[in-house]
């Protein structure tokens, strides 16, 4: 059987318990080695074979999952955040249906939380944003036209652009196309929650200059939006004006 597993986004106290319990039982271990922490790795029990995805093909990742199972053994593929936004496991997941192999999975805490969390930022709130746009740019990967940066930014709605940090200057102009202006607030979320976690807080317009001047071009979040500036509206479900299901309003 096949256990994928979110890792989360890279303090080793970040992945569920559930996910830790399988990469102490696991017998072979297959690690996305370019984001996952691998102090995760110690949780390994001894004699377990360990491989770093990042040196491998898919076929070679799946060469040993099949090898694994032919063998009446376990494994973990262990993916960095959550497994579902770019973790490429629908390719994996597919191949192991074709192949007869049993998998489940398990998430983690994306990167998308980390970073709101290194900031303490919350994306939706009320009378700024409700919605959420994950995306990227374009990059070896092909974006569909109709998800260009600049469609979503005429929105205004808050983003969290996902392997963008390499071509911040580039991002920052489509940005700019949108409805974002150059003072909107934006953030450079470098490995949140590792040790070296680094946060820089700027504008869409110096999203490209923050990046140079911080030394920062990968493994970062890019958030923009206003949920990163000061102005809100104070939620209804605590207003004490407003009953809910669970309590009266004050009269
Ligand atoms: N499945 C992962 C995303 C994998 S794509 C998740 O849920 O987070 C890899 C991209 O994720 C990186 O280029 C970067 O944009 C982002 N990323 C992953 N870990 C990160 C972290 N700790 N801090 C900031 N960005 C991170």
């Amino acid at each position: 059987m096949v256990h994928f597993v979110g890792a989360g986004p890279g303090a080793p106290d970040l992945i569920t318990l559930r996910g830790a319990e399988l990469l102490k039982e696991a017998d072979v271990v297959v690690y996305a080695g370019s984001l996952v922490n691998p102090a995760l790795l110690a949780l390994c029990r001894e004699g377990c074979a360990v491989y770093n995805s990042a040196e491998m093909t898919l076929e070679q990742v799946l060469g040993v999952m099949q090898e694994a199972e032919a063998a009446g053994r376990n494994t973990v593929r262990l993916h960095t955040g959550d497994p579902c936004l770019y973790g490429a496991v629908r390719e994996q997941m597919d191949a192991l249906d074709a192949l007869g192999i049993p998998y489940d999975e398990t998430p983690g805490v994306s990167s998308l939380c980390g970073a709101a969390a290194a900031v303490r930022a919350e994306y939706t709130l009320p009378g700024v944003s409700q919605s959420v746009v994950i995306t990227r740019m374009e990059g070896r990967t092909p974006v569909p036209e109709r998800e260009a940066i600049a469609s979503w930014a005429a929105h205004g709605a808050s983003m969290a652009i996902f392997l963008s940090a390499g071509m911040l200057e580039q991002l920052q102009s489509e940005l700019l196309k949108g409805a974002y202006m150059a003072s909107t607030p934006a953030a450079l979320v470098y490995k949140a929650t590792w040790p070296e976690e680094k946060v820089v807080r700027c504008t869409v317009g110096a999203l490209a200059a923050a990046g140079r001047e911080h030394g920062i071009s990968k493994t970062a979040l890019v958030l923009v939006g206003d949920f990163l500036g000061e102005a809100y509206e104070r939620s209804k479900l605590y207003d004490p004006a407003f009953s809910t299901g669970f309590r009266e309003a004050d009269q």
